[in-house]
């Protein structure tokens, strides 16, 4: 069973891969990202210079990944991709710059989780191209001055604010992802279905699109998820009609709240009487981590005016009230 779930896993990243667009010209939504970076690209390109470090934040499956290897190709250089956790020691970072090409992109994937010490390796390295390595232990170890090839760092996180001051000031380009309008996303859904060879009516799109949490990563699941169902229920063809039923089916509703979606607003409403609640409360009564809860779960909510931050702790909106067909209590958010 491991090994079927793994092989299937892995078709699915396979899949991701394949749907992943290559040029910045493919790239759906975002459209002010897209100026800006294409501007700063061209830029660098006709001084033949290295593209300055670029940090993108946001929510999972907005397309962080996709826009580093679109910079990469964009710039013609080969990209290098890691993640903060797996950086354990300083000697694991100094090799991955040392290998680097000239102008290469080096991508770290969840950088705000980077040790101390590997963070202390990356501020040289940005700002000049050198690090420091200690050659050596004890009364004999010494300083040696290494320098690298220019390479530009993506670094990708889900907030920002989870950056240390000194790692956030070094990136010349600051992006933040947005969530995808359902047109955005209708265009994505049926690109993909395209790239799959899957028919798809452009209603069906859409109704894939409006219930995929703004967000692509989503968004492509659930047409893979709705062709199997097209094809074992009907006649494989995606429709309106279907597309609801497999997605009712999926527990997907139809503002596109999933189930993690209405448990973490159930908790709110019926533990904690529409709140205020703590985070760490609401992640102690669902069972889920809090970092779950503010990098996956909420930032939708609250785009979507189902769910207030306040300083006091989170509060359903009357929104959600009516969304779940419930009387709002008159305390609830607006
Ligand atoms: P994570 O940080 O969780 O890795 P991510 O933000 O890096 O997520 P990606 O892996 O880049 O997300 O994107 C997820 C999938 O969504 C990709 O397979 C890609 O096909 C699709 N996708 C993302 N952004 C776009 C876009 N702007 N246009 C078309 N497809 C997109």
């Amino acid at each position: 069973r491991l090994i079927a779930a793994e092989s299937k896993s892995s078709q699915e990243e396979a899949i991701e891969r394949a749907l992943r667009p290559k040029r910045l010209a493919e790239y759906v939504g975002q459209a002010k990202i897209r100026e800006q970076l294409a501007i700063f690209i061209e830029a660098a390109k006709r001084r033949k210079d290295v593209l300055d470090h670029v940090l993108l934040f946001g929510p999972p499956g907005l397309g962080k990944t996709t826009l580093a290897h679109i910079v990469a190709a964009e710039m013609g250089v080969g990209l290098r991709q890691t993640s903060g956790p797996v950086l354990e020691r300083a000697g694991d970072l100094a090799a991955i710059l040392t290998n680097l090409e000239p102008y290469d992109v080096l991508f770290i994937d969840e950088i705000h989780r980077l040790s101390p010490v590997v963070e202390e390796i990356l501020y040289p390295a940005m700002e000049d191209f050198q690090i420091d390595i200690m050659i050596g232990e004890g009364p004999a170890a010494r300083s040696v001055k290494l320098d690298l090839p220019p390479f530009t760092l993506v670094g990708a996180t889900t907030r920002a604010g989870m950056l240390t001051n000194p790692l956030r000031d070094r990136f010349g380009i600051v992006s933040r992802l947005e969530f995808y309008t359902p047109e955005e996303l209708t265009h994505i859904v049926t690109r993909s279905a395209q790239l799959l060879s899957v028919p798809a009516e452009s209603e069906g799109a859409l109704e894939i699109a409006r219930r995929s949490r703004g967000t692509p990563r989503i968004a492509n699941r659930l047409l893979r998820r709705v062709r199997d169902y097209a094809e074992v229920k009907a006649s494989g063809r995606i429709t309106r009609e279907i597309a609801d039923q497999a997605l009712s089916m999926l527990d997907v509703d139809h503002g596109g709240l999933d189930l993690m979606d209405r448990k973490l607003i159930a908790a709110v409403i019926d533990k904690f009487g529409g709140g205020p609640v703590g985070v760490d409360n609401l992640a102690a009564a669902i069972g889920e981590a809090r970092d779950t809860i503010e990098d996956v779960l909420e930032p939708y909510l609250i785009q979507q005016g189902f769910l207030q931050r306040t300083p006091r702790g989170r509060v359903a909106t009357s929104a959600i009230y009516r969304h779940l067909g419930l009387e709002a209590p008159a305390s609830s958010g607006q």
